[in-house]
């Protein structure tokens, strides 16, 4: 085959920019008649391109157009989602992106990033090379083991780091070429996957034990060698994977968990700024989560830190947070409780009554954390509407199904009066005459700016210091008359701009913590600016 520059350039995303290559550009990179004659400007080209997708009806087919976007031309795809990122958010990444993972291996397409099995464990290095750019700033990595709340998906949830890493760009101005989407291939229990023979990943069960944490432990060593400034977020791996991988590298190379810390610092975030708008200070707020595993144990945490740097003794802080599992309230009477749930156990009454726990322990918020839809009856928000003049009401698993309860049922047995946030997202509700618009806890406001800020740093770490600082910065950015509205979280329509503001935060904290691989700039918003990806042709 001959060799084409202008050809090339067409069909590298990076560098196309089609019909709008100048005259002089077509000429100099042999263009010339691979092109028709107008030429256009971006404005044009995302005139029809906002025009094909207003013809497309389904999130599916949008997210496919859009997927294939990104592997055409990268300014186009990115000009859009920061044009609009509220529109855009929920095509690209979730919801859609799960139904697009469940179905990654019958949509035959080209996508952008590495596929590394267990199996080539012993050449990792060879195959990061073989990613085309040399300095790889930010990798999402999963295993596919718990996608969204779809369970195993193998390599098919590869679909989740490339969204995820849209976002970085999209949400927080990371530029693209920095990051790298990967998925580590264990194979898969999902049964119907190995079954299919279109599945194109291992088609065995996966390998767990000692030979999967080698093989963590081999991609660890190879991705820092090969892109030694490299961040690594760790996504959608199964809650007990998530906790013993974090917890081995979080203090030996740049990475963290945003399921786990970015989550716990977005509800941090909600809880900061429901206090901040309420004139109360953050010491005040007493916390009863139903629901004592993974998702508890990350938000409790980040909790306990946050009452530490607002004057607490760690011994204070424990006694502001209380938890009930399936067995009940955690109390230091049970023998059966784990570990990590031994310090949330305190020295009461044993209680196996939610609603009844509400009167005794007087929470300022309830979290729900169970999986359990429906947990947050009616009893339970009528007492904490009893204990509270604006009862804090955080049912936050997910799917909807599996929410705690629902926005109109929170506003309306707490008669108008609760603050609520949940993990899956609620329409307005209008509760006698007044609208409310029920906040998300969307961990989109925390990771892309932490990555912005890592990214122009060169932090050498993630601490947990780091994501409060995010917290409280996201939190400082509600205005009251959003909070008169229901809302504890920034909108999304502004994410570019909540997100520099956080980044400028978190950029001070790396700064001052010793923590940069640069030197600290006279004014840092400058200095994050002028790192951002601009969606224009060069
Ligand atoms: P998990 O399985 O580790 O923990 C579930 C906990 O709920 C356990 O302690 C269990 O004892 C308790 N539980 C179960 N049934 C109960 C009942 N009837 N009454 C009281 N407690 C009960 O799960 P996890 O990883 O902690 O996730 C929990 C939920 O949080 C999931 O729905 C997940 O989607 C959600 N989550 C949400 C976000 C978010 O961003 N919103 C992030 C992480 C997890």
């Amino acid at each position: 085959m001959k060799k084409n520059s202008g050809y090339s350039l067409l069909r590298d995303p990076r560098t196309n920019k089609g019909t709008a290559f100048t005259p002089e550009e077509r000429k100099k990179y042999g263009l010339e008649g691979l092109l028709p004659a107008q030429v256009e400007t971006l404005e044009t080209q995302m005139l029809r391109i906002n025009g094909q997708l207003n013809l497309i009806e389904s999130p599916i087919n949008k997210y496919s157009y859009l997927s294939n976007l990104l592997e055409t031309n990268e300014t186009l795809f990115f000009n859009l989602i920061m044009n609009d990122p509220a529109k855009f958010l929920p095509l690209v990444y979730t919801p859609t992106v799960g139904e697009a993972c469940e179905k990654f291996g019958h949509i035959s397409r080209r996508v952008k990033g590495l596929f590394i099995s267990i199996n080539q464990k012993d050449h990792i290095k060879e195959i990061l090379r073989n990613w085309p750019v040399e300095d790889v700033r930010f990798t999402v990595v999963t295993d596919g083991g718990r996608i969204l709340g779809l369970g195993d998906l193998g390599i098919c949830g590869l679909g989740i780091p490339i969204g995820k890493l849209a976002l970085y760009t999209g949400c927080a101005g990371v530029p693209p070429e920095f990051t790298l989407p990967i998925v580590l291939d264990v194979g898969t229990n999902n049964e119907k996957f190995l079954n299919d023979p279109l599945y194109p990943g291992l088609r065995h069960t996966r390998i767990v034990g000692k030979a999967y944490d080698d093989f963590i432990e081999a991609f660890v060593v190879a991705v820092n060698e090969v892109f030694p400034k490299i961040c690594i977020q760790w996504e959608d791996f199964k809650g007990v994977d998530a906790i013993r991988i974090l917890n081995k590298y979080r203090n030996k190379v740049c990475t963290f968990n945003d399921d786990i810390q970015g989550t716990a610092a977005i509800a941090t975030a909600g809880f900061i700024s429901i206090s901040r708008l309420m004139g109360r200070p953050f010491a005040e707020q007493r916390f009863l989560f139903l629901g004592a595993g993974a998702a508890a144990f990350g938000i409790a945490d980040m909790l306990i830190q946050k009452f530490q740097k607002d004057g607490l003794s760690r011994k204070e802080a424990l006694e502001h947070i209380w938890m009930f599992d399936v067995k009940g309230l955690l109390v230091k009477s049970r023998n059966d409780l784990a570990d990590y749930q031994l310090q949330f156990a305190h020295d009461s009454e044993p209680s196996d009554n939610f609603a009844e726990a509400i009167l005794k322990i007087k929470p300022t918020a309830i979290v729900g954390v169970s999986t359990v839809g429906g947990a947050f009856d009616k009893q339970v928000i009528e007492n904490m509407s009893a204990v509270n003049e604006r009862p804090i009401i955080f049912p936050y698993s997910n799917p909807t199904s599996h929410s705690e309860c629902t926005a109109e049922q929170a506003y309306t047995w707490s008669e108008g009066r609760a603050i609520f946030a949940s993990g899956s997202p609620f329409a307005a509700v209008t509760y006698e005459g007044i609208t409310f618009t029920p906040g998300q806890g969307n961990n989109v406001f925390i990771f892309p700016a932490l990555g912005l800020a890592v990214f122009a740093t060169e932090a050498k770490r993630v601490t947990d210091e780091m994501l409060i600082t995010a917290a409280e910065a996201v939190a400082e950015q509600v205005s009251l008359q959003d909070f008169e509205s229901g809302l504890i979280y920034p909108k999304v329509d502004n994410i570019l701009k909540v997100s520099l503001n956080v980044a400028e935060k978190i950029a001070a904290h790396i700064f001052d913590n010793g923590l940069a691989g640069v030197e600290k700039p006279a004014d840092i918003l400058a200095f994050l600016k002028s790192k951002m990806y601009v969606p224009e042709y060069k």
